[in-house]
């Protein structure tokens, strides 16, 4: 893979050598001066601007400060304290690791820049783990003026480092040095790699202005362009990646032309007990839009638990059946497949179209019927867990898949499902989640799926009130229960299960278990338990029980997140509620406030409780939109953390730009890759020569990655 720009290898420049590129090469990843200038600061020291000791606040996100080493305790071998002072004040710096290099660095008398959060301990302030940078050489004390080896500009870049880098030599200074050689060997071999009439149109500076001013910038507005530019150009290639598989496909892959939408959908439309929402309207016009067009539909519906999701999968189903073909419903897990079938049968009552559920469990004289059924297209509609990919499942006509959760299956079982059309074209797909996912992050990880969302729920939904309650409260949770199922209501208790193997978990909801027993004895009560470890058997008689109201509390592990829908169940009351993480948290909060009851989701913890934990928690009794705990989920933790989609990760790396910061730059860079691909489709126009260039390069070459659909 030829790189456009410095091919030139960083030991040739000078402070460097052979040694240090190969220390660059490991710890970096850097080959060529290219690859240098493309190691970019995480952030700058503005070296005109420090806070004075006195001056720092608990609440300051972060503080600067130029001081100088006073005392060095070590405690133990194992806690370091570093006590600065810059004449106005004094603070303790606290090191738990890096003690042997950091004690050597600070010597008492010498000067050095510190930053970091500052945060309160003991009634005073103290920064654990600062960043430490030495004081730019030349700068008088105190004005932090610029120094000798200035540029102009007084923002000072801050490169990723390790241990071994700077163990090297290779400090924050030397870096500097090195990065300015590489500007000057390399820059001018630097391709610009965006078309100008698209810098232009956008509003971004040429790529050596960026390179220039990243690294060394004139001034924040100068910094400020460069980032812009880098960042965009990042997400715009990205998505011009992802998109332009979208479009090929659209080009290359027939889909099967639905027009109609057919009786059975009017039969079961004209007897709902409900009027569909207007988001359920709009996303069934949506898909029936694709299923006509005669391309094939790969679309992502996203709908938070309870929008409504199973009436418009039932309804384009309907639609599918009505042009002459079967459809297929895909669920994670059995009891989520069942709860499915369920709910769909009085859905299709009013209509003639066979359907059938097809599990792991189905026995085996039943199995084989089923498989006649599909095989001569007697059976319109199949609900199944992964017993539908199996290799002896044939479909007579099999046009149009629906998948559940679809982040629980894999590319290669879906792949496979496609294999099993005999007509020709591919069937239609419709993905359907429950769990929100952030619209900067959905156009990346699906960037070649269209979205649709439900963004309303069905009328009369109360509202779920959420409550954290801790151990010392749990007696006034106990009473609170009791009045609630007197009301003639259920509740949930569940436990987490981070692990199914996991002995504690269990441990812990089986001592759950026995208290729940112990505080509400039979028979004036009764308690259900579920849990993973149960045969199926036992498992579906425990679950039924529940249900159909014949026991008044469930005690399960967090397997009750997917499925479960008992209307009149009005209390969620979740164990160790810190355990869990957001997305987990609110999907169990789904699972009430689904009937015409006030309810209630109370979230158990200790006292003690991290920082984010607490978090997670305020932000559960603050709002119960799904996307905006999506979205702060994503802030908390980054992207690539986040819930149920560590699986789908990120095609490509990125270097500059953020998803959960800079999606407003996302959205930018997405628009103009699509306005580049409608006017042309494969690149082949001259002024877009550059881009065509750039997407032959390997990392674009995103496999499979269409081919979720
Ligand atoms: P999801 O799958 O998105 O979690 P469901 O499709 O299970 O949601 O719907 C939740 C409940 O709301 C079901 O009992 C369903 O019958 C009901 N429902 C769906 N659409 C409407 C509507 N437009 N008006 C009233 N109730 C609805
Ligand atoms: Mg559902």
């Amino acid at each position: 893979m030829g790189r456009v720009g410095s091919d030139m290898e960083v030991q040739f420049l000078p402070g460097v050598g052979p040694k240090r590129a190969e220390l660059l090469r490991k710890e970096l990843e850097v080959n060529t001066v290219g690859d240098l200038l493309r190691v970019f600061p995480f952030r700058y020291i503005d070296r005109s601007s420090f806070v004075r000791i006195a001056d720092a606040r608990p609440d300051m996100a972060f503080v600067q400060m130029r001081a100088r080493v006073m005392r060095v305790d070590i405690h133990d071998g194992k806690r370091m304290s570093v006590w600065i002072s810059d004449g106005t004040g004094e603070m303790e710096m606290v090191f738990f690791k890096g003690i042997k290099w950091m004690h050597e660095k600070l010597k008492p008398g010498s000067e050095f820049i510190f930053f970091g959060k500052p945060s309160a301990f003991n009634g005073r302030l103290n920064i654990v783990h600062p960043e430490v940078d030495n004081v730019p050489s030349g700068s008088p004390a105190n004005t932090g003026a610029q120094s000798a080896t200035d540029r102009t500009g007084t923002l000072t870049g801050v490169y990723p480092s390790t241990e071994k880098l700077k163990n090297a030599g290779i400090t924050g200074k030397v870096m500097n040095k090195i990065m300015e050689a590489a500007l000057e060997k390399g820059l001018s071999y630097e391709k610009e790699s965006l078309p100008e009439w698209l810098m232009k149109q956008y509003g971004l500076v040429p790529l050596h202005y960026a390179l220039r001013n990243i690294h060394f910038p004139k001034d924040m507005q100068s910094l400020e362009k460069a980032k812009y530019r880098l960042k965009f150009e990042e997400l715009f290639m990205l998505q011009l990646s992802l998109l332009k598989q979208k479009y090929v496909r659209s080009r290359d892959v027939h889909g099967i032309p639905m027009p109609r939408v057919g009786e059975a959908f009017n039969q079961c439309y004209a007897s709902l007990p409900f009027d569909l929402t207007g988001a359920q309207k709009r996303v069934i016009r949506e898909i029936h839009t694709d299923m006509k067009s005669g391309l094939q539909m790969n679309r992502l519906l996203q709908g938070d638990v309870g929008s409504g999701k199973t009436m418009v999968a039932v309804l384009t189903a309907l639609i599918a059946i009505g042009n002459g073909y079967q459809a297929c419903i895909m669920a994670p897990t059995e009891v989520l497949a069942q709860q499915h079938y369920k709910n769909i049968q009085k859905f299709l009552a009013p209509t003639n179209v066979k359907s059938a559920l097809l599990t792991g469990s189905t026995k085996t004289s039943e199995r084989r019927e089923i498989h006649a059924g599909l095989a001569d297209g007697s059976i319109g509609i199949i609900v199944g867990t992964h017993a539908l990919i199996e290799d002896n499942v044939v479909f007579n006509n099999l046009g149009l898949a629906i998948i559940d959760e679809q982040h629980r299956f894999g590319v290669e079982q879906r792949a496979k499902l496609w294999r099993k059309t005999t007509c020709g074209a591919l069937p239609h797909v419709l993905v359907m989640t429950a769990t929100p996912i952030p619209r900067t992050l959905a156009m990346t990880l699906y960037g070649d799926l269209d979205v649709s969302v439900i963004d309303e729920l069905p009328p009369g939904r109360k509202p779920v009130r959420t409550m954290h309650v801790t151990e010392g409260k749990r007696p006034e949770m106990y009473q609170f229960m009791r009045n609630e199922i007197a009301k003639g209501r259920q509740v949930f208790i569940v436990y987490p299960l981070i692990n199914e193997t996991e002995k504690l978990d269990y441990q812990s909801l089986e001592a759950g278990a026995e208290e729940i027993m112990n505080k509400f004895p039979y028979p004036e009560y009764t308690t259900a338990v579920v849990h993973g470890k149960q045969l199926n058997d036992v498992k579906k008689f425990n679950m039924d029980a529940f249900s159909s109201g014949r026991a008044n509390i469930l005690v399960a592990t967090s397997v009750i997140e997917v499925g479960v829908d008992v209307p009149n169940a009005s209390v969620m009351i979740i164990e160790s509620a810190e355990r869990f993480g957001l997305s987990q948290l609110h999907q169990l909060r789904g699972r009430v406030g689904r009937g015409s009851e006030k309810s209630y989701c109370i979230l158990m913890t200790g006292y003690k409780l991290s920082k984010e934990s607490r978090h997670r928690i305020e932000l559960m009794c603050s709002t119960e939109n799904g996307f905006e705990l999506a979205e702060e989920d994503m802030k908390m933790r980054g992207p690539g953390d986040l819930e149920g989609t560590q699986q789908s990760g990120l095609p490509i790396t990125l270097n500059i730009a953020s998803l959960a910061k800079d999606g407003i730059i996302l959205n930018a860079a997405r628009d103009c890759a699509d306005a580049v691909l409608k006017e042309d489709p494969t690149l082949s126009l001259l002024k877009n020569q550059l881009l065509r260039e750039e997407m032959k390069k390997d990392k674009y070459q995103i496999k499979d990655y269409s081919k979720i659909s």
